[in-house]
């Protein structure tokens, strides 16, 4: 079996689809690596270490894809890769399936049985997939990273013999991988870190990394979780609430970081402009949803926004790409383990009754087959 990947082509993508460590374990798995030159530049990865670990580079996306049988990327291919794939080709990626209909429909029209990485699903077998989990876990480290770069003061307290330094107080708001990621890298850098959410499970894994749980606790609250453990969408009276709360809070913050999501609907608006215009000159607020509509009002797409009271609001898009080589090796290993499904002994044999492909398959056999996709 012949699997290929190609450099990314969208916007601002730093992160590849493959390493030279899951080179050689495609390669265990019996198939032939192909290797776009240039896939790994924006994660250090030279071409030359792709061809020690066993793969052949190829000069550019035709050639790479001229008899492929398995194309792995990290965004949807664009239209030209699309054309260059044989019919019933599998292509591999974050899709981005529900907002990126051209590349699922052009993915369809031309025979490919196409899996969005982000439909995996999370159940245990899954977990070593889990691309969701293994790029937002990044996300929120580099979310604090980057309001601490924004931040005209230091995070720990310093008792030094001029004086001492106080320490930031950081409010995480959103306690799933991200938030819970963004919270542990606060507190190693010292700040005394409060965070949210709807979930009530969350709570007790707030406390545990040694942060304080701040939320409206009512009975909606204690229902606010789904089978599948995701957030619901709350009512308008709860939201009135938790922006009360989110109110008083908000104001005594240094640095607010936001990563509130629900799945398949746009981000919940947690920060108001008057929340914002609360806060001190000098505060830093990170809007990890951005890609998602945004948590914080007035957030913009790829900015760095300062109000007029000398708050900056942090909008960077795809926040795991700023920390492409770590990002990269995790989405790999993630993407390996997928494609271990699929081959066996050089044999590529996809059988969507599986689970996982069955629930992450969205193209197959000419047609959108993916129902949530669909409608
Ligand atoms: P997510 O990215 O969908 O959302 C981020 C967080 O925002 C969630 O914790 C959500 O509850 C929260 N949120 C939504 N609306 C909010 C609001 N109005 N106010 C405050 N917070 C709000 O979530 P995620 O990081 O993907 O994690 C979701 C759940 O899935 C967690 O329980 C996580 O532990 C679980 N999970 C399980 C597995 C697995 O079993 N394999 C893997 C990863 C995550």
């Amino acid at each position: 079996v012949a699997i290929a990947v190609t450099r990314e082509r969208r916007e601002g993508e730093t992160r590849c689809a493959i390493t030279p460590e899951t080179v050689k374990k495609l390669a265990a798995l019996g198939a032939t690596v192909t290797v776009e030159a240039g896939t790994g530049a924006g994660s250090s990865i030279p071409d030359a270490e792709y061809e020690a670990a066993g793969a052949v580079i190829a000069r550019d996306a035709k050639s790479a894809l001229a008899g492929a049988d398995i194309l792995l990327k990290v965004r949807g291919p664009t239209a030209q890769e699309i054309s260059a794939l044989k019919s019933g080709a599998v292509v591999a990626a974050m899709l981005d399936a529900y907002r990126e209909k051209d590349t699922v429909e052009a993915l369809a029209k031309s025979g490919t049985t196409a899996f969005a990485m982000e439909f995996v699903p999370r159940i245990t077998r899954a977990q070593v997939m889990d691309v969701l989990s293994s790029q937002a876990n990044l996300a929120g480290y580099r979310a604090v990273i980057e309001a601490a770069y924004a931040f005209g003061r230091g995070f720990p307290m310093m008792m030094t013999a001029a004086g001492t330094v106080a320490p930031a107080k950081v409010f995480v708001m959103g306690a799933g991988v991200a938030g819970l990621q963004a919270v542990a890298t606060a507190r190693r850098l010292g700040a005394v870190v409060t965070a949210t959410d709807v979930r009530p499970a969350s709570k007790e894994q707030v406390e545990s990394l040694g942060a304080k749980f701040v939320a409206v606790e009512d009975e909606e609250f204690k229902a606010a979780e789904t089978a599948a453990g995701y957030a619901k969408p709350m009512s308008a009276e709860y939201q009135a609430k938790q922006a009360e709360l989110t109110a008083s809070h908000i104001v005594k913050q240094d640095i607010v970081i936001t990563t509130a999501l629900i799945p398949g609907r746009p981000a919940p608006r947690l920060v108001t402009a008057a929340h914002v215009a609360s806060m001190k000159p000098g505060s830093v607020l990170v809007d990890l949803a951005i890609d998602n509509g945004g948590n914080v009002e007035g957030a913009k797409p790829g900015e760095v926004v300062t109000t007029a009271n000398g708050v900056q609001i942090v909008g960077w898009s795809n926040l795991p790409g700023r920390i492409a080589a770590d990002a990269s090796a995790l989405y790999a290993r993630n993407l390996t383990a997928f494609v271990g499904l699929m081959v066996k002994d050089g044999v590529l044999a996809v059988d969507l009754e599986d689970e996982i492909l069955k629930a992450s398959v969205v193209t197959n056999g000419g047609a959108v087959v993916h129902e949530g996709v669909k409608g």
